[in-house]
C-alpha cells in the first residue's frame, strides 16, 4: 500500500523533471521569509480542516513520526540549521542525528523537539487534502479515521472544504522558489545534514553577511 506521506510528495515530480536543469544559487535570508508564509499558511489550513470535520491527531500520539519514513525536501531544514548554528549547537546536533537510528532524530520521548522548525509534511500530519491527479482527496491517519469513523462518513458532505488549499497547492510555490538541489527529497537526518551544511559554509565563506543574518534570523524567531 502507498504511505499516504508518499503520496503527498509524488505531485511535484514530473514538473520539476521535466521543466528544471540543476544550478548553483545563492543562498539568501529572504527564503526564510518564504519558507516561514507558506508554513504559517500550511498551520492556517490544518487548524481549519480539524474544525470544519472534528479531526484532529490522537493525543500524544507520535505514530507518524515513529512508524513512517520520514522524507523531507533539504531547504525545509535550513531553518532549524540556521537557529541551532547561531546559538552554537549545530556542531553537537548533527553528530547526535548521525548517531540515531530511529526515523526521525528530532523525535524526543513522544515529543517533536523541533515543533517550531519542523518541516511542512509534519505540519498535515495525519490530515492531508491533496490532488491526485484531478481529482482533490483525503490523505488521512489510519488512526485517526478508525477513532473518528462518524466524522470520515461526513467528510464529503462539508462544502466549505473545496475553500482550503490543498497541501499541492501550498507547497509548489516552495519547490519552484528553491533550486533542484535543494528541493531533493531525502530522509530526514540526510536532509538535515545537507541544510547543515549548507549553513555552515554560508557563514564560513560569506561572514560579511554575518551581520545582516542574524539580524534577518532575530526578526524572524520573534514573527513565532
Ligand atoms: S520533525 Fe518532529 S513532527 Fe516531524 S517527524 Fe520528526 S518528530 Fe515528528
Amino acid at each position: 500500500m502507498i504511505s499516504p506521506f508518499a503520496l503527498l510528495y509524488s505531485y511535484p515530480v514530473i514538473f520539476v523533471e521535466g521543466y528544471f536543469v540543476d544550478f548553483k544559487r545563492e543562498f539568501s535570508m529572504k527564503d526564510f521569509n518564504f519558507l516561514w508564509q507558506a508554513w504559517k499558511k500550511m498551520d492556517h489550513n490544518f487548524q481549519a480542516f480539524s474544525q470544519l470535520t472534528g479531526l484532529k491527531c490522537l493525543k500524544n500520539c507520535s505514530h507518524c513520526c515513529e512508524h513512517h519514513e520520514i522524507h523531507v525536501p533539504i531547504f525545509e531544514l535550513y531553518p532549524l540549521a540556521l537557529k541551532l548554528y547561531q546559538s552554537d549547537q549545530l556542531a553537537a546536533v548533527c553528530e547526535q542525528v548521525e548517531q540515531s537510528m530511529a526515523n526521525c532524530p528530532f523525535l524526543s520521548e513522544h515529543q517533536c523537539s523541533i515543533y517550531e522548525w519542523r518541516p511542512s509534511l509534519c505540519r498535515v500530519f495525519g490530515l492531508g487534502k491533496i490532488q491526485h491527479k484531478n481529482q482533490k482527496i483525503f490523505s488521512l491517519c489510519h488512526l485517526i479515521k478508525n477513532n473518528n469513523q462518524d466524522c470520515v462518513k461526513k467528510l464529503e458532505q462539508i462544502e466549505a472544504l473545496e475553500e482550503l488549499e490543498t497541501f499541492s497547492q501550498l507547497h509548489l510555490p516552495l519547490l519552484l522558489h528553491f533550486s533542484p538541489a535543494e528541493t531533493e527529497v531525502l530522509p530526514i537526518h540526510l536532509a538535515f545534514q545537507k541544510a547543515a551544511e549548507k549553513i555552515f559554509l554560508y557563514f564560513q565563506f560569506q561572514r560579511h553577511n554575518d551581520e545582516v543574518a542574524t539580524k534577518e534570523m532575530t526578526v524572524y524567531t520573534k514573527r513565532t
